[in-house]
C-alpha cells in the first residue's frame, strides 16, 4: 500500500510529465466528464497535488480534476499517442504534444471549480498532508493536543487520515520509534519535550523518505538517507539501544517496535 511519500514521487512523474505544457487533447471516460473535454484543450496542467491518496490535478483554467485511486487505480505516463499494453480500463487521458498521462480503473473522478473543491466530503475529513512544505511543527503540534486528537492512541491515531494525510503503516511505526516512544500513549500523556521530537519526526521521516527513499549510496546523496530502523526488522538488534525489536499487531497492521528504548 503506498504511503504519502510514494504517492507524492508519483505525481511527481506526473508533473513532469505534462505541467506547464498546452494539453492537444483530453479524453473521459465518464459521462459526467466528458463535457470538460473540450474546453480543458490549450489549457496547461499547473500543479498536481496530493492529500492523502487523493490526487488534485490543478488546470490553467481554474478546473480541478479530484482523483482517488482507492486500491485499485493507476496512473501511467506514456508518450504522445502510445496506449498501455494492459487490461485495465482507461479513465483518463490528458495528453501533450510529446508526452501523455493516463488514469486507469480508478471510479472516483470529478471536475471541481473552486467553491466545489473547498466543500468535497473527502478533501473536508482529511488532514493537513505531512508533505505540504508549508506544514511547520508548531502545526503538528497544535493539531496533537487538540481535543479531537489528544486522547487518541498513537497506534491508531498515526493511521488516520483525518489527523494527518500521507501517513500509513511503516511511516507510523519509523516515527515512533525516532521519537523513542511506545505505541500506547497519547499526547495528554507526554512532556512538551516528547511532544516537540513526535511533531518533528512526523514531518523529517516523511520528507527524508520521500527524498531519498530507495537512493542507496550516500556518496551520490550527500545527506541522510531514509532507512527503516524497526519496520521489517523483528528479531533484529535496535541500532540504538541493542534491544531485540518486535513484531506485533496493532489497530490491524503490523506494529514492529523496540522494547529496550521506546516507552
Ligand atoms: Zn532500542
Amino acid at each position: 500500500m503506498p504511503e504519502g511519500p510514494e504517492i507524492r514521487r508519483a505525481a511527481d512523474s506526473l508533473e513532469a510529465a505534462v505541467k506547464g505544457k498546452p494539453l492537444t487533447s483530453v479524453w473521459f471516460a465518464f459521462p459526467q466528464l466528458q463535457p470538460y473535454a473540450a474546453e480543458l484543450v490549450g489549457c496547461t496542467v499547473k500543479h498536481i497535488e496530493t492529500r492523502g491518496k487523493a490526487l488534485l490535478t490543478h488546470f490553467s483554467n481554474g478546473l480541478t480534476m479530484y482523483s482517488h485511486n482507492q486500491l485499485y487505480g493507476v496512473w501511467r505516463v506514456m508518450a504522445a499517442g502510445e496506449t498501455a499494453q494492459t487490461t485495465r480500463v482507461l479513465r483518463v487521458r490528458l495528453e501533450t504534444a510529446d508526452k501523455a498521462i493516463l488514469l486507469y480503473s480508478a471510479s472516483d473522478i470529478a471536475m471541481l471549480n473552486a467553491d466545489e473543491l473547498a466543500a468535497h466530503p473527502f478533501l473536508q475529513r482529511v488532514g493537513p498532508d505531512v508533505l505540504d512544505m508549508s506544514l511547520t511543527c508548531a502545526q503538528v503540534k497544535a493539531r496533537l493536543l487538540s481535543p479531537r486528537f489528544c486522547r487518541r492512541q498513537f497506534s491508531g491515531l498515526l493511521l488516520d487520515q483525518a489527523f494527518l494525510a500521507g501517513l500509513g503503516n511503516y511511516l507510523r511505526v519509523e516515527i515512533l520509534w525516532q521519537a523513542a516512544l511506545a505505541p500506547q500513549h497519547r499526547a495528554c500523556d507526554l512532556s512538551d519535550g516528547q511532544l516537540n521530537t513526535l511533531a518533528q519526526a512526523m514531518l523529517e521521516i516523511p520528507r527524508l523518505s520521500y527524498q531519498t527513499r530507495g537512493v542507496v549510496d550516500e556518496k551520490v546523496h550527500h545527506g541522510a538517507l531514509f532507512r527503516f530502523k524497526v519496520f521489517h526488522r523483528g528479531g533484529e538488534p535496535c541500532e540504538r539501544c541493542g534491544g531485540i525489536i518486535e513484531k506485533t499487531t496493532l489497530s490491524s497492521r503490523p506494529f514492529y517496535w523496540c522494547p529496550g528504548c521506546q516507552e
